[in-house]
């Protein structure tokens, strides 16, 4: 074997552990004392924001929400009962290296938010999570009853029912 120049051939992708299916550098466990895992992460919890909406409730509800996720870059997702929407856009002040660009400024949210429940090995804890309008049709569709029809749809299905005038 010659020696000196590195092939590709030799070059081997670093096997990453697997946790919940994700591929992570480190698992938790493995965290050396005195570092943070803030330090082995892609900056997940920097590239959404969320917050609380009503409960959907009724077909106008659950329309509101598929208005949303129409727009793509949006999420619902429920916890304990408690339904949020999620956006999906990064934060502006995430360097390169994934470290926070504000540290000193950054917001109450970001100081006050942990690891200790965090995203860094999970793709989400949720309860439900809507990415779609068709899934939330879906669901509204299970959990409402059947839509009733616009006054003018009723006339046009009346219309529609009347026997055919035969010759
Ligand atoms: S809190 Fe969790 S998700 Fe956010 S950067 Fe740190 S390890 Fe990643
Ligand atoms: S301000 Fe810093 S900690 Fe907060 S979301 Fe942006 S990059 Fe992350």
């Amino acid at each position: 074997m010659c020696g000196g120049t590195a092939s590709a051939f030799h070059l081997e992708e670093p096997i990453m552990p697997l946790v919940n299916d994700i591929e992570v550098p480190i698992t938790r466990e493995e965290l050396p004392e005195g570092q943070f895992l803030c330090e082995y992460c892609t900056a997940k919890c920097c590239r959404y924001y969320a917050f609380p909406i009503t409960k959907p409730k009724t077909w106008k509800d659950f329309d509101y929400i598929r208005w949303f996720l129409l727009h793509g870059k949006a999420g619902i997702f429920v916890d304990d009962g408690d339904w949020y929407i999620q956006v999906h856009a990064d934060c502006q002040h995430i360097l390169p290296d994934n470290r926070c660009g504000i540290y000193e400024t950054r917001p109450q949210v970001c100081r006050e938010y942990t690891t200790d429940d965090c995203e860094y090995d999970v793709d989400s804890g949720h309860q439900m999570i809507f990415d779609t309008p068709e899934q939330i049709d879906e669901y509204a569709e299970a959990v409402l009853p059947p839509k009733k029809r616009a006054p003018w749809q009723q006339t046009r299905a009346k219309q529609f029912n009347l026997p055919m005038a035969v010759r």
